[in-house]
């Protein structure tokens, strides 16, 4: 592959509904309110899977996983990270940093944040210092800001592999 670092991005938005498990970035955090969708739900897993396989130059997450096909039905979004990962690797590169940010106004992400860090700095192989997760309220405004939904976006840097241990 070219040498060249590449940068990725990906956005997901879910309704926010009640009665529903809240998992985001692989974490279950206590909740009135989850992020509906055919999977679990997990916007954080979903948006740093696209930005992951955008970077490579892959198809997206609907493409490798559709939200039609029954067999994804209630699925871990986690599986689908280690099946990006394992593309991305198959394509010589490997995850160097990723920045999040979850805009909601329920739940307060600022209790879960490191524990988010320590899941996705698992999920994508990569030390925990070179993630962060930033929680951002809609300020009352639009949907994300009356609590009907929730968006991540992630931010990630793709470099190539060396033979080194850890890549
Ligand atoms: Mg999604």
């Amino acid at each position: 592959m070219n040498a060249l670092p590449r940068v990725g991005l990906g956005i997901d938005l879910h309704r926010l509904v009640p009665d529903r498990p809240c998992i985001l970035a692989g974490i279950a955090i206590p909740s009135a309110v989850g992020p509906a969708g055919h999977s679990d739900g997990d916007a954080v897993l979903h948006a740093a899977c696209d930005a992951v396989l955008g970077a490579a130059g892959l198809d997206d997450l609907g493409t490798l996983f559709s939200d039609r096909d029954p067999a994804n039905a209630g699925r871990a979004s986690s599986e689908f990270c280690l099946e990006a990962l394992r593309r991305v690797r198959a394509a010589g590169m490997r995850v160097a940093s990723m920045d999040v940010v979850v805009e909601t106004e329920r739940p307060k992400l600022l209790p879960h944040r490191l524990q988010m860090r320590q899941s996705l700095a698992h999920l994508f192989g990569i030390a925990i210092d070179r993630v962060n997760v930033k929680g951002k309220t809609g300020e009352g405004l639009d949907a994300i800001g009356q609590g009907q939904a929730l968006r991540a976006t992630v931010v990630v840097l793709l470099v190539e592999r060396s033979d080194s241990p850890g890549d």
